[in-house]
């Protein structure tokens, strides 16, 4: 068995210690004769393994009894719909501020549910920097302000929040568990699992307590976040098996020594790979300094017509999914908390030597 540096932008790599410990599990997990993807959702074991997802997320990201943690379904982009479903009831608008792809897609969905009042957009500079968070104009009637503090494709990332009374809701899916955030700031996060956390089929939801109050009584049961939340995240038949992965995920990453742990690693990662691509005239990444992700780092070539020869040598290399987003082309490194600084600079090494190969 071979395994190769994975740098997909999700479903993206996982710790290998994780892939091990449920292979391990597969057929009897914990003596119990059945795999966790055989067992009755409601059974004590599988309870269990909830709670422990809960409890080591809460841990992880050090989550006060405010918030209320939810397994949510249909990815992030159904979360784009839900959250103005519930979170807008009473309101007529939500400030959206718009960063990139991702923050145009929930932009897309919200305003079949109210008016967006798009608060700051950097489209008209093609997404290489972040509007100045401390001058939107907002409106604190709104429902809630919404943003996405890494887009993936474009591979912007910001920490700061603007100060606002407004809740602040943040697609953190590229960026959750990869560096300290203080939860307390935000009224919801939601993240998707396929990139920082496990596979692909549930969405990690932290959501304000008071929050639940707006979820109206018309809402499909299964949208409803205050119905969700009272039902332990079990409406119906919850993604286990995914769960159960992100419980082994949040163990691994308590292992490692928790998010400032990972988050020093992650600060070492990317700063190797930028520090490379400045160093070179046949790479570049145009994304202002200050707001270049530490997940997803775009690059080009300057010579595009080598990006196909590129791709196919790295592959060979065993460096897997280097092609960027079919939107923008190009090529991107997602380098989450599953890659280890040594796919990092196993990349770098193989790009010096494209370089002078191609040069
Ligand atoms: N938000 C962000 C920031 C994403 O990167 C993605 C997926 N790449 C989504 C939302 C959509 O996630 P899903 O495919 O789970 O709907």
């Amino acid at each position: 068995m071979s395994r190769v540096y994975n740098f997909c932008s999700g479903p993206a790599a996982l710790p290998e210690a994780v892939l091990k410990k449920a292979q391990a599990e597969m057929l009897d997990w914990h003596g119990t004769g059945v795999s966790v993807m055989e067992m009755s959702h409601r059974s004590t074991e599988f309870m269990s393994i909830l709670a422990s997802a809960k409890a080591r997320l809460a841990r992880l990201l050090n989550i006060n009894d405010d918030y209320e943690i939810l397994f949510a379904q249909g990815g992030a982009s159904t979360l784009f719909s839900q959250i103005p479903a519930n979170l807008a009831n009473g309101y007529d608008s939500a400030c959206y501020l718009d960063t990139g792809v991702w923050s145009t897609k929930a932009i897309k969905e919200a305003k079949k549910y109210l008016d967006v009042n798009l608060v700051g957009s950097s489209k008209d500079v093609n997404y290489i920097t972040v509007p100045n968070l401390d001058t939107l104009p907002l409106d604190e009637s709104a429902a809630y302000l919404h943003i996405c503090p890494n887009e993936t494709i474009g591979g912007v990332e910001f920490s700061g929040l603007p100060k606002t009374d407004l809740p602040i809701v943040a697609d953190l899916s590229s960026t959750i568990l990869s560096r300290k955030i203080d939860v307390s700031q935000y009224g919801m996060i939601y993240a998707g699992a396929q990139k920082n956390v496990g596979p692909a089929g549930v969405v990690i939801c932290i959501i304000r307590k008071d929050l639940l109050a707006r979820s109206g009584d018309n809402l499909p049961s299964t949208w409803s976040f205050a119905n969700l939340a009272a039902n332990d995240s079990m409406i119906n038949t919850p993604p286990t098996f995914a769960i159960y992965l992100a419980d082994l995920v949040f163990e691994w990453l308590e292992e490692q020594g928790g998010v400032d742990a990972m988050e020093a690693v992650n600060i070492q990662k990317a700063k190797a790979l930028y520090d490379f691509i400045d160093s070179s005239d046949f790479y570049a990444n145009p994304i202002e300094p200050a707001y270049r992700s530490r997940m997803n780092v775009p690059f080009t070539l300057a010579d595009k017509s080598l990006e196909s020869l590129f791709l196919e040598e790295s592959e060979a290399a065993g460096l897997r999914t280097l092609a960027g987003h079919r939107s923008v082309g190009g090529m991107r490194a997602s380098i989450y908390n599953a890659m280890p600084m040594e796919g990092v600079l196993a990349l770098i090494d193989f790009m010096s030597a494209f370089e002078k190969r191609h040069g």
